[in-house]
């Protein structure tokens, strides 16, 4: 068969660019499909990168905040500040330029892309993926082959769709406003819980630079009981201990996305991989996306080029490739989930009150910045249960639930 490229990556978003630059980088032709007539719009991101999410894209150019850490509040308003004054936790993005820089290296590797195209159809044969993509614009349609398929097309896949590649476990749900106005502490983003603010999961205020915050919270449609994510924020804006914050806000743009959590069983199948959101890959403690994204082809991408060079890529060839790593972050993912939900998710808010009330000890809290890392949030949560005299009652139950997980 000739192909007309090795790989086509649907889907032109931050994991697609990412992806597009290794495989370029590595000698192999690309081309990305891209539906919307313009990379990074619209998003959905509160736009936190992580130090080594930024590593490996060096996108430095993007930040318009750093952070030093986070003031946690629990439901009645306890505080828990994690992080140190001057040393840098994460970073935050314009969303918009830094998904544009990224695509932008892919192209600048070699890749191709093709806007406002989307696949009508895929089909994968012994020889090779034959695949229709139609222009939007001009409603025609090109038929392409390719070796190897790969979906970095987000939350609602249309290529996991297509080759029922199953869903993942979680499908959140995240809301938010930009706003100027809001008087916060520099370098330190805020976080409050509460089952009237964000049943289960937390909202969230980061400074964006130029005197502008992002006001968001994410939630899970199981836990909201009929209500929408948007008549969450706005009992935040109202909550009685907040809403002196809110005072002198103005709102100047809004968002609503997915988050979904929980990579897929098989994200391979003959000829085909998905990769970033398309898989299930944001994390279950925080919601990022990023970071995980970009750990998922930069862990695999020297055996996979080694065999789409071979032009080997079965389900079975896909598995071997991926076996090192992806089993493991899927595995974390699950294990960070089992502890987020016996700590927070399943917490009512009396619960979480007292979680706090020992968060807020300082010898805990110095615990948490000697061991929290938000890449790794499982060895914390390990640690408190061990450490905290009154969280050894549920050191049990996250033994049996890591156990089986
Ligand atoms: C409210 C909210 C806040 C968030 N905050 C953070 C955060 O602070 N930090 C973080 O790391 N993550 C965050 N996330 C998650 C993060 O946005 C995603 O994990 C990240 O965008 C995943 O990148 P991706 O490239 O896999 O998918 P996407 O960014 O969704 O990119 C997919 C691309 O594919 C294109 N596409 C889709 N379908 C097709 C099709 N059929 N044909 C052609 N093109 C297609 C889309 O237009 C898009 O360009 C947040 C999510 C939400 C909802």
């Amino acid at each position: 068969m000739d192909f007309d490229y090795d790989v086509i990556i649907i889907g032109a978003g931050p994991v697609g660019g990412y992806t597009a630059r290794l495989l370029c980088e590595r000698g192999l032709s690309v081309l990305m499909v891209e539906e919307h007539n313009e990379v990074g719009r619209p998003f959905q991101c509160a736009g936190l990168v992580t130090p080594s999410a930024m590593d490996a894209v060096e996108a430095y150019d993007t930040v318009v905040a750093d952070v030093d850490g986070a003031l946690i509040h629990g439901p009645s308003g306890t505080l828990v500040p994690v992080g140190r004054e001057g040393e840098l936790r994460t970073y935050v993005v314009c969303r918009k330029r830094f998904d544009q820089t990224v695509v932008q290296q892919g192209l600048e590797a070699g890749s191709d892309i093709l806007l406002e195209s989307q696949p009508v159809s895929a089909d994968v044969q012994e020889d090779g993926v034959e695949i229709q993509i139609i222009n939007q614009r001009t409603n025609e349609t090109t038929t392409l082959r390719s070796k190897l398929l790969i979906g970095c097309d987000g939350a609602h896949s249309w290529v996991r769709r297509r080759f029922k590649m199953g869903y993942p476990k979680e499908m959140l749900v995240g809301f938010q406003t930009e706003v100027v106005g809001y008087e916060g502490k520099e370098r330190w983003l805020e976080m409050y819980s509460g089952s009237e603010i964000a049943p289960g999961f937390f909202a969230w205020i980061i400074p964006s630079g130029n005197g502008t915050h992002r006001i968001g919270l994410w939630s899970k449609a199981d836990l909201l009981d009929g209500r929408t994510v948007l008549d969450c924020y706005n009992d935040f804006l109202q909550h009685p201990l907040w809403k002196d914050k809110f005072e002198n806000i103005t709102e100047t743009a809004r968002y609503c996305g997915p988050v979904p959590s929980g990579m897929i069983r098989r994200p391979f199948k003959d000829r085909v991989l998905v990769i970033g959101d398309a898989a299930g890959m944001a994390k279950p403690t925080t919601g990022g996306g990023l970071g995980p994204g970009f750990k998922q082809i930069s862990s695999v991408v020297d055996r996979l080029v080694k065999q789409i060079n071979l032009d080997q890529l079965s389900e079975k060839h896909l598995k071997y490739v991926t076996k090192t790593s992806w089993p493991k972050m899927k595995k974390e993912q699950d294990r960070a989930r089992a502890l987020r939900d016996l700590l927070v998710s399943t917490r009512s808010d009396e619960e979480l009150d007292a979680h706090f009330a020992n968060f807020a000890k300082p010898e805990v809290i110095s615990l948490i910045n000697e061991i929290g890392d938000i890449e790794k949030p499982v060895p914390l949560g390990l640690a408190l249960l061990k450490n905290v005299p009154a969280f050894r009652k549920l050191a049990l139950k996250a033994g049996v639930k890591l156990l089986f997980t």
